[in-house]
């Protein structure tokens, strides 16, 4: 068969890792078809009973494991699949179908599942897409025990590269320790549980590549690449060991970018701070030399819920962070419940646009009072600011500030009650961007939301990914809005963030300091390269860029110019 093969996928977790394959094998516990006697019905419900409690103690385990590895704040993942265990629509259903239709447990679960199965596949949404796979997940589960299979063990010596079709998040946290430095999966986002999972363990990851190319064989050698989303299986020596050595010089890249500064050629300090999903992730970025949290995306704690923590579990989070970031600031970012963040709860209702303002319901309100609260009493721990997504008018920005002094008259202890507490709204769609002069005079800060404005801008749709791959931060009608939005608030004196996903690639990053950008904010773990981005960029040349770009009339115009300009200037960077 060819050698070398390749393919791509979403890459999913940044670095390199080579290494031989280990493949994860999956599905040899098939679903088998047998009807039962009546007389066995009872032993048959019986041994499916004994499989939900086998996988239930199964994905107990790897949640210990994973909170003694990295903390409580992943707990939740594997919560929902132990919740799935006790779910009436699932469990009794499969129950219901062994004694009713009098088949075996097997056959049951397949039926179930995939009936539970069709709304969500045909969801628009990616979040409801990525649910249906959790059922598929449980499914695995409960097909391995009634079969007796045991899972894949993880290898005992390494370095491998994992391959899978799929990986259970409870497989996940056994198979990503180490030894594994790699691993592959032909389903899945760039979101799924698995792929969050491969970024808190630090394992470079590229997933959803489909099916492969050639059928891997064990141990035959393969490359990860987490930055491009490319995928080398079998590769000569010579790709092997460039790939190493670009490996290695990512790792100690790492090391000694940790501690230094961001400032660019021509001396000029940029603060770069970095994007958090959950609390765990502190740790890293703090390590990584992230001048505090730009942009805490406080709803990926209601993952899976059907509403928000309580006021004093959100306090109780909030705290640990504060006081861990302190005395550096932590934005944080009010619920921003659209499109694929939804809670459970929501299932039934359409996507609606903006998550706030005056579409705001009330029991979103009353979440969202609750919220600010636990915000303003953990802000005496530290250095905090609130802000607020998706704002379009003056109105819900003015709405957002008298919520605030609502929860501040509510609360009893004065030093919460009077507590300093910045607030600032993201400015990521065009309205917003375009009245930022008017909006400035009522907002403590800006930070702008690269990800949203650009679709919105463009007209495409997040959720769909070809059209967020077709999402150009480098277009020129976003760059007159970014542009607009940085003059308002330099004009009214206000600081004025970039907290979207342009200001991690080099060409967005190089343009938005042009552009007067002295503050970003992006994912924990690109955090350095950030920063040794800046320190090859003079802001004269990048001033001048950008002045160009705002004349250009296309992306690709935009991009030709920048590379032109940037290009040297980042040399390997690159
Ligand atoms: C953005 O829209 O650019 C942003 C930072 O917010 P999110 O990606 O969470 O929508
Ligand atoms: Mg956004």
């Amino acid at each position: 068969m060819t050698r070398p093969a390749r393919t791509k996928g979403i890459a999913a977790s940044i670095g390199v890792g080579v290494g031989p394959a280990r493949l994860a094998v999956r599905g040899r516990c098939g679903l088998t078809h047998r009807r039962i006697p009546n007389d066995e019905v009872a032993e048959e419900v019986s041994r499916f009973e004994r499989a939900v409690a086998a996988s239930r103690d199964e994905i107990e385990l790897a949640k210990q494991e994973l909170t003694q590895q990295h903390g409580s704040a992943y707990a939740p993942i594997l919560d929902v699949y132990l919740l799935m265990h006790t779910d009436a629509l699932l469990i009794d259903a499969i129950v219901d179908a062994i004694r009713n239709d009098k088949i075996n447990a097997q056959w049951a679960l397949g039926r179930v599942v995939e009936r539970l199965k069709v709304p969500l596949l045909n969801s628009a949404s990616s979040y409801f897409r990525e649910r249906a796979r959790d059922i598929d997940h449980v499914k695995e589960h409960l097909l391995r025990h009634l079969s007796g299979e045991s899972r894949s063990e993880p290898p005992t010596s390494g370095p491998t590269i994992l391959i899978a079709q799929d990986l259970t998040p409870a497989d996940a946290v056994h198979m990503l320790a180490p030894p594994t430095v790699g691993l592959v999966t032909e389903m899945g986002g760039a979101n799924s549980h698995t792929a969050i999972l491969a970024r808190t363990f630090g394992v470079p990851a590229v997933v959803g590549t489909g099916p492969l190319p050639v059928t891997v064989e064990q141990d035959e050698i393969i490359v990860v690449d987490g930055f491009s989303g490319e995928v080398t299986i079998g590769a000569p020596p010579e790709e092997q060991r460039a790939a190493e050595k670009r490996r290695d010089r990512f790792i100690l890249f790492l090391q000694s970018e940790r501690t230094t500064n961001a400032v660019t050629r021509d001396g000029v300090s940029i603060s770069v701070a970095a994007n958090i999903e959950l609390p765990s992730e502190v740790e890293a970025a703090i390590a990584n030399g992230a001048e505090g949290i730009g942009l805490y995306r406080t709803e990926f704690m209601c993952l899976d819920r059907s509403e928000p923590p309580s006021e004093e579990e959100q306090l109780e989070l909030y705290r640990t962070v504060v006081t861990a970031v302190a005395p550096k600031t932590v934005v944080f970012r009010t619920f921003d419940w659209r499109g694929d963040k939804r809670l459970r709860a929501d299932r039934p209702r359409k996507a609606t646009s903006s998550p706030w303002g005056s579409t705001l319901r009330e029991r979103e309100r009353s979440w969202l009072k609750t919220q600010i609260r636990a915000v303003l009493r953990a802000s005496t721990e530290g250095s905090v600011a609130l802000m607020f997504p998706m704002v379009a008018t003056l109105d819900e920005l003015e709405d957002a500030r008298s919520l605030v002094d609502a929860c501040r008259g509510e609360l009893e202890d004065d030093s919460a009650r009077l507590a300093s507490l910045p607030i600032g709204m993201m400015v990521e769609v065009p309205s917003a961007a375009l009245l930022a002069e008017q909006f400035a005079a009522h907002a403590d800060f800006f930070a702008v939301g690269t990800n949203d404005l650009v679709q919105y801008t463009l007209g495409l749709d997040r959720r769909d990914y070809r059209a967020a791959s077709a999402a150009n931060p480098l277009d020129p009608a976003v760059l007159r809005l970014l542009n607009q939005t940085i003059v308002a608030a330099g004009n009214a004196e206000i600081p004025c963030s970039m907290c979207g996903d342009m200001a991690a690639d080099p060409i967005g990053l190089g343009l938005a300091l042009g552009l007067g950008y002295r503050k970003v904010s992006v994912p924990v773990s690109v955090v350095p390269l950030v920063r040794a981005v800046i320190r090859n960029v003079d802001l004269t040349t990048a001033t001048e860029a950008a002045a160009e770009a705002l004349a250009c009339t296309s992306s690709k115009e935009v991009r030709d110019l920048a590379l032109g300009r940037f290009g040297k200037e980042l040399g390997a960077l690159w």
